[in-house]
C-alpha cells in the first residue's frame, strides 16, 4: 500500500459504483474496522454507545496518517488502494472506493486523530455534516482513531428509520464478528455503553470462533481443507448434531472477505444431505481464497455479494471438502431425532413441587364458576356430588385406593406408594380429581366429561404469565441467595449477559460483573430455583444469539417465554395429587389457558357423548 494519497481520475471515479455506504450504525463499524486493519493495525478497539446511534470510535495502531493524507482521507474518491478501474480487481485489502470516509463525514460529526510512524506530532482533524471544523497539531500515539457521533444528525428521516439501540447493536456485532473471524490475528476489544463487552487476544480461527461464541464450540467444530488450481477453501464446519433452527452461524470469506452467496451456502447444506434434522442450518465458518481476477467483488455496493468466474467449478469442489471432512471425522447423524432434547436437559425440580404461584390474580375469578368458558364448570369432583365417574370407586375401601388400579390407562401418579397412601388416607378419596397419564398428562374429571391437559404446555403458560406479572412490577420478587453464587462464562456470554442485564433485572435477578471470567449471582427471582440458574442464562444466550439481527417479541416477552420452557416441568415427571390440582387452579387462573407462551394447545375436552361413542 503506498503512503499518499491520490484523487482518482474522474472516469475510474465514475466506473466504481456509489451505492449508499451508510445504511445504519454497523455501517460504519464495518468501513472503520477495515480501515483499521488495512493500515496494518495489530491491536484494534471499537467503541460503541446506544448501538453506535450515538458513539462509534475505532482506534487502531497501524500506519497512522501525516497532515497532508489525513486531510484528503475525508474527501470523497481519495484513496490509497486503487488508481484505475483494473486495480478493482487486483485489491487485497479491504477497502477500495475511497468514499467510506467522505460518506461518514458527510452525515456525521468525525473526529480523526492520527499519526504515522515518521512524525513526532499527529493531526486532530475534525469534521461536521461534511464541513471541515478544524485541523490542529495533537500528541498522540502512532495509529488512527476515528470517531462518529450523531449518525444522520442532518438526515431526521433517516435517523429516525433506526432501530432500537440493542437491535442495531446487534447489526455491529454482526459485523464486528465478520472482521474478527478474518483477522484471528488481529486483538480486539469492543466496548459497549462504557462498559467492556468483548477482550480477544489475537489467536487463530479455532481460538477466535470459541471467544466469539463460547467454548462449547471447540467440541463442534471440525476443519475443512482443499487445495485445487481454481480455489483454496479452508476453515471449519459444526458437526450436523449442533444444526440450529435460526440462521446466526454462517460464514463465508472470499478472500478474506466476508460475503454472501446463497449458492455457495447451498452447496454446503447439500454436503450436508441426510445428516440435519429437518429445518435446520449448520454453522460453518468457510474461507475460500481464488485468484483475485477470477472473482468480481463489485457487484453490490456494501461488497458483501461476489461473483465467481468457475462459479460452478467452486461449488462441486467445496460440496466435496464439506462432505470429504463430515466423513473423515465420521460424523454420523445423532439417529434419535425424534427424542424429546427436553428429557435430556438435567431437571433438578424432580423431586420438587410444582411451586404455587406467589402473584394473586383476580380473587374473584373463580376457574370453576359456569359460563366463564372454562372447560372446569361446576365443581371439582367430590363424593357428595354422585355421578357416573364416581361409581368406579363404589366397593374400594378408603385407604385401599390406588390411582391406577382398576383402570387401563398407565396411571404413575407417586413416586412412593407408601406417600400415596398416606396422603390418601389424609386427604380421603374425596380428594382425588385427578389423574396422570403417562407421566405426561393430567386428566381430569369435568361436569360434562373428562378434561386431559398437557402438563408441561400448562405449566409454561402458569410460569410465562407469572414471570409476566413479576417483570410488571416494580419492585420483582427476588429471593437472596444465602452464599452468592458465582458461574463461570466466556467472554462472549458474558458480554451478551451485560446486555441482558437490564432485562435480568426486572425478573428479579442481582448480579455483578466483577471479573472477566464470570458473574456473580446474589439474588434470583423467587421463580427459578439455584440449582436451575445456570441452566436457565445458558438457555437464554443461545436464544440470544439465535435471534442475532432479528426482531420480534419485545424482550422481556422473549425472556418471560424461554424461562418458561426452560423451568417447566417435563413429560415423565411424576406430579402428586396436590401437585396436579394446584396446576389445574393455577392454568384456570391464567388470563389465557388454552394456549402455551409457543401456541401449542394445552387441554382437550371430552363430553359425555364422545365417550359414549366410543363405547358403541
Ligand atoms: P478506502 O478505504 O476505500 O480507501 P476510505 O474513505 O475508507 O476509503 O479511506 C480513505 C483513505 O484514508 C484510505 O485509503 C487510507 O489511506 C486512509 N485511512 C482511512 N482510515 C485509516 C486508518 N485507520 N489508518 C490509516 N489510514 C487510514
Ligand atoms: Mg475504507
Amino acid at each position: 500500500m503506498s503512503e499518499r494519497i491520490e484523487l482518482l481520475p474522474e472516469h475510474v471515479a465514475n466506473q466504481i459504483a456509489a451505492g449508499e455506504v451508510v445504511q445504519r450504525p454497523a455501517s460504519v463499524v464495518k468501513e472503520l474496522l477495515e480501515n483499521a486493519i488495512d493500515a496494518g493495525g495489530t491491536e484494534i478497539q471499537l467503541i460503541v454507545k446506544e448501538g453506535g446511534k450515538t458513539l462509534i470510535q475505532v482506534v487502531d495502531n497501524g500506519a497512522g496518517m501525516n497532515r497532508a493524507d489525513a486531510e484528503l482521507s475525508v474527501v470523497r474518491h481519495a484513496t490509497s488502494k486503487i488508481r484505475k478501474a483494473e486495480d478493482l480487481f487486483e485489491i487485497h485489502t479491504m477497502g477500495f472506493r475511497g468514499e467510506a470516509l467522505a460518506s461518514i463525514a458527510a452525515i456525521a460529526r468525525l473526529d480523526l486523530q492520527t499519526r504515522n510512524g515518521k512524525d513526532d506530532l499527529g493531526t486532530h482533524l475534525k469534521m461536521m455534516g461534511g464541513t471541515r471544523e478544524s485541523v490542529e497539531e495533537t500528541v498522540i500515539p502512532q495509529g488512527t482513531s476515528i470517531s462518529v457521533k450523531n449518525l444522520f444528525f442532518n438526515i431526521p428521516a433517516r435517523r429516525n428509520f433506526l432501530k432500537s439501540s440493542k437491535v442495531e447493536f446487534r447489526h455491529v456485532l454482526e459485523e464486528f464478528q465478520r472482521v474478527a473471524l478474518a483477522h484471528p490475528e488481529v486483538s480486539f476489544k469492543m466496548t459497549h455503553n462504557d462498559a467492556q463487552f468483548l477482550n480477544i487476544p489475537e489467536s487463530n480461527l479455532r481460538r477466535r470462533i470459541v471467544n466469539l461464541f463460547g467454548s462449547r464450540m471447540n467440541d463442534q467444530l471440525v476443519p475443512v481443507g482443499e487445495e485445487t488450481q481454481v480455489v483454496r477453501v479452508g476453515g471449519f464446519i459444526c458437526k450436523p448434531e449442533y444444526a440450529k433452527k435460526s440462521r446466526g452461524m454462517q460464514f463465508f470469506f472470499v478472500n478474506n472477505r466476508f460475503v454472501k452467496n446463497p449458492y455457495l451456502h447451498h452447496a454446503i447444506m447439500n454436503a450436508y444431505e441426510g445428516l440435519l434434522r429437518p429445518d435446520t442450518l449448520p454453522g460453518y465458518f468457510i474461507f475460500l481464497e481464488v485468484p483475485p481476477d477470477t472473482i468480481d467483488i463489485n457487484i453490490h455496493p456494501t461488497k458483501t455479494e461476489i461473483k465467481f468466474e468457475n462459479e460452478q467449478t467452486v461449488y462441486a469442489i467445496l460440496r466435496s471438502a464439506v462432505k470429504h471432512s463430515l466423513g473423515q471425522f465420521n460424523i454420523r447423524p445423532v439417529l434419535d431425532f425424534d427424542s424429546d432434547p427436553n428429557l435430556e436437559t438435567p431437571y433438578n425440580l424432580r423431586n420438587q413441587q410444582v411451586t404455587r404461584p406467589q402473584i394473586e390474580v383476580d380473587r374473584n375469578f373463580n376457574p370453576f364458576s359456569e359460563g366463564t368458558g372454562n372447560p372446569l364448570k361446576g365443581k371439582p369432583y367430590s363424593r357428595k356430588e354422585e355421578g357416573s365417574w364416581t361409581a368406579l370407586y363404589e366397593g374400594l375401601g378408603e385407604g385401599q385406593y390406588r390411582e391406577g388400579e382398576g383402570s387401563h390407562w398407565v396411571v404413575e401418579s407417586e413416586t412412593s406408594s407408601q406417600a400415596l397412601f398416606q396422603e390418601d388416607t389424609l386427604d380421603s378419596l374425596t380428594e382425588v380429581t385427578s389423574f396422570q397419564v403417562d407421566r405426561k398428562f393430567i386428566l381430569t374429571r369435568v361436569k360434562s366429561g373428562l378434561l386431559l391437559i398437557d402438563q408441561q404446555r400448562a405449566h409454561q403458560r402458569v410460569l410465562y404469565e407469572q414471570f409476566l406479572e413479576n417483570i410488571s412490577q416494580k419492585e420483582p420478587a427476588s429471593q437472596i441467595l444465602l452464599f452468592p453464587l458465582h458461574l463461570p462464562f466466556d467472554p462472549m456470554d458474558l458480554a451478551i449477559l451485560r446486555e441482558m442485564q437490564e432485562s435480568l433485572k426486572a425478573l428479579g435477578f442481582q448480579m455483578e460483573f466483577e471479573t472477566e471470567t464470570g458473574i456473580t449471582i446474589s439474588a434470583l427471582p423467587v421463580l427459578i430455583p439455584e440449582a436451575q440458574v445456570g441452566n436457565v442464562l445458558e438457555d437464554l444466550l443461545t436464544n440470544w444469539k439465535e435471534q442475532l439481527g432479528s426482531e420480534g417479541y419485545s424482550e422481556a416477552d422473549r425472556m418471560a417465554r424461554l424461562l418458561s420452557r426452560a423451568l417447566s416441568i417435563r413429560p415423565g415427571r411424576t406430579l402428586d395429587t396436590t401437585s396436579r390440582q394446584a396446576l389445574i387452579d393455577d392454568l384456570f387462573a391464567c388470563k389465557e389457558s388454552e394456549r402455551s407462551p409457543f401456541n401449542k394447545k394445552i387441554y382437550a375436552t371430552f363430553g359425555v357423548d364422545e365417550l359414549e361413542k366410543k363405547l358403541h
